[in-house]
Parts: structure tokens; sequence; C-alpha cells
């Protein structure tokens, strides 16, 4: 029987095949590569009823070539030291890509969040707060953690609430963390930001003719038949982003089961379903599938694994028909399933690319927060100002008068959710033509997951080289 390959290994394989296209020196190539920092905590934690658990967390810090390191928390009861030294390395390399200036970091608790109370979880939140910021694991200049996988807002606010109790009056303690509710220094748009950057790198893709031709599909979102696997926190968002840019959302999946209606499907309306119901099958109109995998072989233009990691594997890997494959989850499709997709002429947008928009906007947070000010209040009014003059001085010039709906449409000075979704919408164009440009300079024949490591390679190794090695 074939050996499983483990997560850090796929990653670090991937790097390897990027590196050889790279010129750096190996022993470079070896620190950029190795996971620096990895804290293994074990910690008690008491039950409503009184008993006592024990907890096994981590946090991995990849590159310290940036500070802070920055990197999500996550509660699944998968999670163990491998995997969250690959996620830490993919948030390296991501972070590299759409250049936000931090290292890469990851934590996870190993726990199934759903056999525990409110309570239980925000004990253990923080918990494992104390412990991060007894080994300096967190803070706001060294390690900012934020949602992922079980996670969300409401974890955040302990943790800042935690770091917070514990710390002596620092200023900027609301930049520990990221992904924190609004009224706890959160930004708006966040909670959408990585299913909206999804979004954004998947109609940026589409938009090419040339790479559309090649996948015999035409240029354009409008009409893309999508799958959706998972529905939490990145999948919705994903798949909501996609039906209302002119996408038709033909299948979804969540742990129980999965839904097939080739007509179309309404996202919202199949969420209010499962809340009803308490699951998303038998929705109106469509088909159950057998398996919740089915949906992932599913006859489809898109395919969006936004669950968990190896989902695409080399036992369904020839079975997949999706033309594309965005990568919303954190390594949905192993090394060597890769290899059979892009043999079999199909585009993956790499995770490290695609998932991207979470860990944008939590900079734009992070800035916020540090700045101390939300981001367009200093300036909305006067740009409004600005707006309302020109156009007034339009009319007097032109002698005619606008209608007033359009007239105020277009004074309108940018709010900070318009700021952090046009910042995001920037980044994620940036990112897809400067590594879709790396590919162009390998002819094509290299993966956009190979030119995205090469483009992060290049940008941490050039950031060693300058600072120099210590001491
Ligand atoms: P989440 O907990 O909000 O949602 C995950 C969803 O997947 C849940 O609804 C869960 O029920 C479902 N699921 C679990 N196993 C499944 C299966 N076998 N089949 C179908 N559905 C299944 O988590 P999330 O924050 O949306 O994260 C999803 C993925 O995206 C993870 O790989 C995470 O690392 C990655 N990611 C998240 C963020 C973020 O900002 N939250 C950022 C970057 C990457």
């Amino acid at each position: 029987m074939a050996r499983k390959i483990k997560f850090f290994e796929q990653v670090n394989r991937n790097f390897d095949k990027a590196a050889a296209y790279t010129r750096h020196p190996s022993g470079l190539l070896d620190q950029i590569k190795i996971c620096n920092s990895v804290y293994h905590m074990t910690f008690p934690l008491k039950r409503d009823d009184g008993s006592i658990e024990t907890v096994q967390a981590w946090r991995a810090e990849h590159s310290q070539h940036k500070l802070p390191v920055k990197g999500g928390i996550r509660y699944a009861a998968t999670v163990n030291e491998d995997e969250v030294m690959a996620l830490a390395a993919l948030m390296t390399y991501k972070c590299a890509i759409v250049d936000v200036p931090f290292g890469g970091g990851k934590g996870g608790v190993n726990v199934s969040k759903w056999k525990y109370s409110e309570d239980e979880l925000e004990r253990m939140t923080r918990r494992f707060t104390f412990e991060l910021l007894r080994k300096n694991f967190i803070g706001p200049g060294v390690d900012v953690p934020a949602p992922d996988y079980g996670t969300g807002p409401r974890e955040m606010a302990w943790i800042v609430d935690t770091y917070n109790a514990l710390t002596e009056s620092q200023l900027d303690y609301f930049a520990c963390v990221t992904g924190k509710p609004l009224a706890q220094g959160g930004v708006r748009g966040r909670i959408e930001a990585t299913g909206r950057g999804t979004f954004f790198g998947i109609r940026e893709a589409c938009e090419i003719k040339k790479d559309m031709q090649k996948l015999s599909l035409t240029k354009g979102l409008e009409g893309k038949r999508v799958v959706v696997q998972g529905l939490g926190n990145v999948g919705y968002h994903a798949a909501k982003f996609l039906q209302e840019g002119g996408a038709v959302i033909v299948g979804l999946a969540e742990y129980e089961g999965a839904i097939h209606n080739p007509e179309g499907l309404d996202v919202d309306k199949v969420l209010a379903h499962r809340k009803e119901t308490e699951s998303i099958l038998d929705y109106p109109g469509a088909k159950n599938l057998a398996q919740t995998t089915d949906a992932l072989e599913l006859d489809c233009d898109i395919l969006v694994p936004a669950a968990l990691e190896n989902q695409i594997t080399v036992e369904n890997a020839h079975r997949i028909k999706a033309r594309i494959i965005g990568e919303a989850a954190n390594g949905p499709v192993t090394a060597d399933a890769a290899e059979i997709l892009m043999k079999a002429g199909k585009l993956i947008l790499p995770d490290m690319y695609l998932n991207a928009g979470g860990v944008t906007v939590s900079y734009f947070e992070w800035l916020k927060n540090l700045s101390h000010v939300r981001l367009g209040r200093m300036s909305r009014r006067f740009e409004e100002d600005v707006n309302r003059r020109i156009l007034r001085a339009v009319e007097d010039l032109t002698g005619k008068q606008l209608p007033e709906n359009t007239f105020n449409g277009i004074i309108q000075g940018a709010g900070e959710e318009d700021l952090v979704n046009s910042g995001l919408e920037e980044t994620m164009i940036n990112a897809y033509h400067q590594i879709r440009e790396i590919r162009k300079q390998h002819k094509d024949e290299i993966s956009l997951r190979t030119a995205a490591f090469i483009n992060a390679i290049d940008k941490v190794a050039v950031s060693y080289m300058e600072l120099g090695i210590f001491p």
C-alpha cells in the first residue's frame, strides 16, 4: 500500500518543485522551508459537570522573516502538529504572494467543538491564550492569530479580552488578534473576506479569454456551473458571491450529505433549509447524493472545495469533471492528485493564493487597530465635499442638473467596508497577474501553484538576503 504523505511533506514537495526553478543557495531554501518554532501544549479543562479533561494544542511559527507572524486558530478533532506546521508554512507563502508584510503562523486545538458548551469553549480559549502568552506566542508585534476552521469572532473576542487582562496597559492590545467582532476592534468585511477573495480570484481567472479557451470554456463567470464543498464561513460566502456574480450553483456539500440541481440552487435558501431541518438534504427541487464526497465528482465547470484538506486524492482525482478547481480550503488537493488533474488539462487555483483574502483583510484590521481609527473616518466627508463641488461645477458648465439619486450616488465618499472590499479586490487581482506572469515566463509549463511558490520563495529570499543572517 502506498505510504500516506503527511500534509507538511506535501507542502514541502510543492516548495521543492518550485525551488528548483530559482537560483537561491540551498541552505537559504532549507531555512525558508523549515518551520522555525512549534509550541505543543497540554492543559486541563474543567467540564461543566466538574470532571477534568486534558486538551492538546499547538502554535507553530513557520517564519519570522517578517513580524508579526500571522495565521488562524483551528478547533478540530483532526488537528495535530504536522497539520499546524503545514498550515503555518502555507501562511508564510500566502502572505508573501499577496504582499502582506507578515510571517506565517498557525494554531490548533484538538477538540470536537460540538461536544462542548459555550462556557467550556470560553474557558478553553482563554486558557489557550494564557499558554500562548506565557511563551510569547501572541502579541501585536509577535504573533497575531485569526479565525480558522471551527473558530470565529466570538473566540477572537475571548482571546483579545484575555490578552488585555494579562498584559499591562498595552495601547495596541486590540491588534493581538484579528477577525474580532466589530465592536471589539474588528473591521467591516473581515467575516466574508476569504469567500469574497475566493470569488475575486475565480472571477479574474475566468476573465482571461485565452486561458478559458484552453479549458474549452467561455470567458467570464456568467453561467458557469459551480459546486461548493463546505458551507461554513469560506464556502458559504464564496458560493454566495459566485452566485451574485452570475455563476450557477449546481451542487452543495456538507458533512451530512450533498445536493444537486443542474438548474441552480439558491445558496441562502439552502442555508435556511439546513437551519430549519438541521440538514442540507431533501432540499426542494434538488437530488440527494448517495455520499457527500460524490459532490466533488459532479458535472460542473468550477469545483470549490471549502471544507478541509485532502479531499481530492489519487482515489478520486481521475473522476473530477470540473475544468477549474478553486482551492478555497487549505490543502484540499493532494500533491499526487494535483499531478493527475494537471495532466487532464485542468486549472487549479492554488489555496495559498485563492484563500488569501482572509489574511489580507486581517492585515487591514491590524492596521486599523494600530492606528486607532476607523478606515475612512478622516476622509469620507472631505471626499464627498470635493466630489460635490466637482459635480456642481459640471452642472454649472453644462447647464444641466443630474437626478438627485445619481448625484448622491456619485458624490459618496468611501466608508470602511468600501475601502476594505476595494483593497481586497485590488490585492487579489494583482496577485493573480503576478503568478500568471511567472507561469508565462516558464512557457505555461508549470502550474499556478508552482508559480505561486516561486513568487513566494523569491520574496522571502529577498527578505533574508537584505536583512542578513544574525549574528
Ligand atoms: P468553518 O468551520 O466555518 O466551515 C467549514 C465547513 O465545512 C463546516 O460547515 C463543516 O460542517 C463543513 N465540512 C466539514 N467536513 C466536511 C466534509 N467532509 N464535506 C463537506 N463539508 C464538510 O471553516 P472555514 O473558516 O470556512 O474554513 C474552511 C477552510 O478554509 C479550512 O481549510 C480553512 O483552513 C480555510 N481557510 C479559512 C479562512 C477563514 O478566514 N476562515 C481563511 C483561509 C483559509
